[in-house]
């Protein structure tokens, strides 16, 4: 804490992962011996840089630009890009360090990181965004490639942005190379990307609750957050027969109690890029509640958080599991609070943690590298089960490791030990480094 002052969601990431190897520890105590530990908990490169651009009235303004490159001992960097004014150093870090496990759980070969900025994309005008990205782009990519370091999106960075800063990229570098995933279909984009992580979600809680003789044909299902994650996890949840009666934004949630209707939602935040009250306007019968954190007060039987981080308290999981939430799936990276996790995990609520549950974005970029290097795209069917492919995969190998660490049913325990176990046997193999 000495080291890294100020960084409370950094420390909060790093506990959780530490306790949770200490079964794996008394076994292999040579990763103490190693250092790994003390290494695994520094980045390997951290850069943080000025970005300068000019609003619509001519002003110049100035934001703050991280990079953060975690951990490459699995291969080249990997991780979002986050444009939110909450961005700080320490929310990178905390975001970097979960993505070094998580893309090791993907069984694909890609390393940790994470950037983005304090920028807020609300409210500016398409040049701006523009202006914005291209101004990011001229200091990020003296550090990215495509064998050094991959970005993606994350909140606040979507195809548009994507889009806009590889232009950037394209035109300094003078190379057209899978350099930023998430891309436009006409310009080295993979099929399924955009749905990748909402779908990726539905499909390891679906393996976790087939576990257990249940599914989600049925359920009712609340989901937070109505962005990329929130919007493709609604639509495979549906697919499946589940009814999702609730979805959120920072200002408010909407309850509709024959079922969110998600073309509106899609029309609203990916097209008009409005707030999700609107929703109410088109279908006057649904209700809007001002504050998003109420939304887990509408009863459930499987809760989806896909916003942001400490999203979900130990109050609101107490809420839930008082009205019978049986299954928790993390789609955004560490919705629920330290707290919350304990009421879920004392109450026996099925519960998949973040960097297993919502992995499946990073891994299909993960096959859109390998498109890239290949010069080939699949189609939506091979992308898309390939992904589920990997998403059942990972939901045996964290159920079996935690099974065999002696905290069966711990999903937690178990992605971080066998996320971990790669990555550390990788760093002992190739030295002090
Ligand atoms: P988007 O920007 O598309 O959507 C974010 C959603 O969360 C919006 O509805 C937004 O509401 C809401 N939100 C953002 N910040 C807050 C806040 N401080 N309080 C309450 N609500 C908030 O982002 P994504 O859907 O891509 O990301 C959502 C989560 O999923 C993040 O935790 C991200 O790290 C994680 N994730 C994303 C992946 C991806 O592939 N996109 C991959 C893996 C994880 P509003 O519009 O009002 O800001």
């Amino acid at each position: 804490i000495a080291r890294n002052p100020g960084e409370p969601e950094f420390h909060q990431a790093v506990k959780e992962v530490l306790e949770s190897l200490k079964p794996l520890l008394q076994v292999r105590p040579e990763y103490q011996n190693a250092g790994i530990l003390e290494r695994i908990v520094e980045p390997e490169r951290q850069i943080i840089f000025r970005v300068p651009w000019v609003d619509d009235q001519g002003r110049v303004q100035v934001n703050r630009g991280f990079r953060v490159e975690f951990n490459s001992a699995i291969g080249p960097y990997k991780g979002g890009l986050r444009f939110h004014p909450s961005v700080n150093l320490g929310i990178i870090k905390f975001l970097g360090f979960e993505q070094i496990f998580k893309n090791s759980l993907t069984g694909t070969p890609i390393g940790g990181g994470k950037g983005g900025s304090d920028f807020d994309p609300k409210g500016k005008s398409d040049g701006e965004i523009m202006r914005f990205c291209q101004s990011f782009m001229t200091e990020l990519y003296r550090h990215i490639g495509p064998d050094t370091d991959v970005p993606a999106g994350d909140i606040g960075v979507g195809a548009r942005e994507i889009g806009y800063m590889f232009g950037q990229y394209k035109r300094i570098r003078n190379a057209f190379e899978g350099v930023l995933t998430g891309k436009g279909l006409t310009y080295g984009g993979s099929l399924v990307r955009k749905e990748a992580t909402g779908y990726g979600l539905i499909y390891l809680v679906e393996e976790m609750l087939r576990d257990k003789q249940k599914g989600f044909d049925g359920a009712t299902v609340v989901i937070s957050g109505s962005g990329n994650v929130a919007i493709y996890a609604a639509e495979k949840a549906m697919q499946l027969g589940a009814k999702v009666v609730a979805m959120s934004d920072s200002n408010g949630y909407v309850y509709d109690s024959e079922g969110i209707k998600l073309d509106t939602v899609k029309r609203i935040k990916e097209i008009e890029r409005k707030r999700i009250k609107e929703y109410v306007n088109i279908h006057p019968k649904a209700e809007y509640h001002e504050g998003c954190s109420g939304i887990w007060s509408v009863p459930c039987d499987i809760a989806l958080p896909c916003a942001t981080q400490n999203e979900l308290d130990g109050e609101a999981a107490k809420i839930l599991v008082k009205n019978g939430c049986f299954a928790v799936g993390e789609g955004a990276n560490m919705p629920s609070t330290p707290e919350a996790i304990e009421v879920f995990m004392n109450n026996k609520v099925l519960f998949a943690p973040a960097k297993a549950a919502n992995a499946g974005g990073v891994a299909t970029s993960s096959l859109e590298m390998t498109q890239n290097s290949m010069r080939l795209p699949w189609s939506f069917e091979e992308v898309d089960s390939k992904l589920r492919n990997i998403m059942v995969n990972i939901y045996k190998s964290i159920s079996e490791t935690a099974k065999e660490y002696g905290c069966e049913g711990n999903l937690v325990a178990g992605a971080n030990i066998a996320g971990f176990v790669k990555v550390a046997d990788a760093m002992l193999a190739q030295g002090v480094v």
